[in-house]
């Protein structure tokens, strides 16, 4: 909706509007222009190879909870916001990866809500950051300062990216806007606040530029000065700052040059002011890209550029699908319990999300696997856990359409032993296959036992002679080839014999 406001007003409520309408916290100073100066020089320096060849970078996301560990974003959320960067950046030859297949996790109140301002915050960052990756740390808000709190930004200094959550989960291209920053890009609005209140009852623009670094240049809409004026490069048309206007990525306010020409700004140009509204798809200019590949080549990059690792860029499109437990299962054992799906064709990685909470809200474990199978730790007897697992790769994380329904299982407590030294023991899973056969058990002290596979006629099939350590763990059993049906399994100790029956179904 357009702001209907006086003149009077303006003056009053632009501080208060800045902080509402201002989607981007990046502070571009004189600095910024330089660095921007240094991307264009090198650029004009690169051979055809240097500009053409595919540039993997890795990216390393921090995802930061308080200190109890309330509140982080979710990894789903950040492989999908991986996805979109990749999307806004499809018509350049930067292609962004997960380093290490992996996320960074780190529990601190003082990074989660107020990276911006304190020294705790600084310090631990500096710790965590990771030397061969652009760093972003994603949080709950910037600052313990209510005005821009749900502001990203940049930090030149600091070479790292603070990524509100918020965008990760309404999937904004916060995050591409802010790689533009870090590869040097300038506002094209650069220079003017971005800031609503004005509209086409004030077709003349102010003339000159606030806050503006470069000597207070109006750019011209005929780009007659469009190398030192604005974003300083000469495909971004002027943009005065119109996007805080709510022009619905379509500017009509009027406003007019120093030479009188009417300003026609590019509304979803990744580094405008229209930009992290909602004038989708943003893209960047040419003459971005190339300022982009001059930064990348600066030898301040070298950290980012310095693994010959090349990622999977293969997007995974066929979704998951589980196989155990099945939906609705009761397991025999609340430890030793490994989920299993199906390998999805061309995937590398999956993320197995674990919940007891339906919507998995909170108690949720998160893991990334490189399997189609993971065993979990121990588990809450008789309380219902949820799972869906989402196939991506490392270098294409589009997840949309991907994850698995939802199942549910239960796990019972391990059954108790009616020897006096095991406390607990049960098959785990059961039915099994041949190849999988393995038990539980639970021990107050070390135990040498003996397990023997047994037939149904009493047959002894295969033998193991086991010193079992104290506390919960899971054994196997020697690889057999048994045919469909049913066995036991037996625990011999010198107190005592105990049998349960095994499904083999293989
Ligand atoms: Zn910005």
């Amino acid at each position: 909706m357009k702001p209907i406001i006086t003149l009077l007003s303006i003056l009053f409520t632009s501080v208060q509007l800045f902080a509402q309408a201002a989607p981007c916290g990046t502070e571009q100073t004189k600095a910024s222009v330089d660095q921007l100066k240094a991307s264009k020089a090198l650029f004009q320096k690169l051979d055809i190879t240097q500009t053409e060849d595919s540039k993997y970078v890795p990216v390393k996301f921090h995802l930061i909870a308080d200190s109890v560990g309330n509140g982080r974003v979710k990894e789903y959320d950040i492989l999908n916001q991986l996805c979109i960067l990749n999307e806004d950046f499809s018509n350049t030859d930067f292609q962004f990866y997960l380093k290490d297949a992996d996320f960074s996790y780190f529990n601190s109140t003082a990074i989660f809500e107020d990276s911006r301002t304190s020294t705790l915050a600084k310090n631990q960052m500096l710790t965590l950051k990771d030397a061969h990756a652009i760093n972003v740390f994603v949080v709950n808000t910037t600052s313990s300062n209510t005005q821009g709190s749900n502001i990203s930004y940049f930090d030149p200094n600091n070479d790292w990216i603070v990524l509100v959550k918020k965008e990760s989960e309404d999937g904004t291209n916060q995050l591409s806007h802010q790689i533009g920053h870090f590869f040097s890009l300038l506002h094209t609005y650069f220079g003017w606040p971005l800031i609503g209140g004005f509209d086409s009852s004030y077709p003349n623009w102010p003339i000159a530029p606030v806050n503006d670094p470069t000597g207070g240049l109006t750019e011209n809409q005929d780009g007659s000065n469009c190398t030192i004026a604005g974003d300083l490069l000469c495909d971004t048309p002027p943009d005065y700052g119109f996007g805080g206007l709510d022009f619905s990525c379509n500017y009509t306010g009027g406003a007019k040059d120093p030479k009188g020409i009417l300003v026609d700004p590019l509304e979803n140009n990744q580094m405008g002011s229209f930009a992290l509204s909602e004038c989708y798809p943003y893209t960047f200019t040419p003459d971005q890209i190339n300022a982009m590949y001059g930064d990348y080549a600066k030898s301040s990059r070298d950290y980012i550029r310095q693994s010959s690792y090349v990622p999977n860029t293969t997007q995974v499109t066929e979704p998951a699908t589980l196989v155990w437990p099945g939906n609705n299962e009761n397991l025999a054992s609340n430890i030793g319990v490994t989920l299993d799906w199906n390998d999805v064709p061309n995937a590398e990685y999956y993320l197995l999300e674990v919940s007891r909470s339906l919507n998995f809200s909170s108690l949720t474990q998160n893991y990334i696997v490189t399997e189609s199978q993971k065993e979990l730790p121990e588990l809450t007897a008789n309380k219902k856990y949820y799972w869906k697992v989402t196939p991506f790769n490392d270098g294409a994380s589009c997840m949309n359409g991907l994850t698995s329904p939802k199942w549910k299982f239960k796990a019972s407590p391990l059954a108790t032993s009616n020897i006096k030294e095991i406390n607990a023991w049960d098959v785990i899973p059961n039915p099994t296959t041949a190849s999988t056969l393995k038990f539980a058990i639970e021990l107050d002290k070390a135990l040498e036992i003996t397990a023997q596979l047994v037939a149904v006629n009493g047959q002894v099939l295969s033998t193991k002679d086991l010193k079992v350590n104290t506390g919960k763990q899971v054994i196997s059993m020697p690889n057999t080839k048994l045919s469909n049906g049913t066995y036991f399994l037996r625990l011999i100790s010198k107190n005592g014999m105990e049998t349960r029956r095994v499904v083999i179904q293989n």
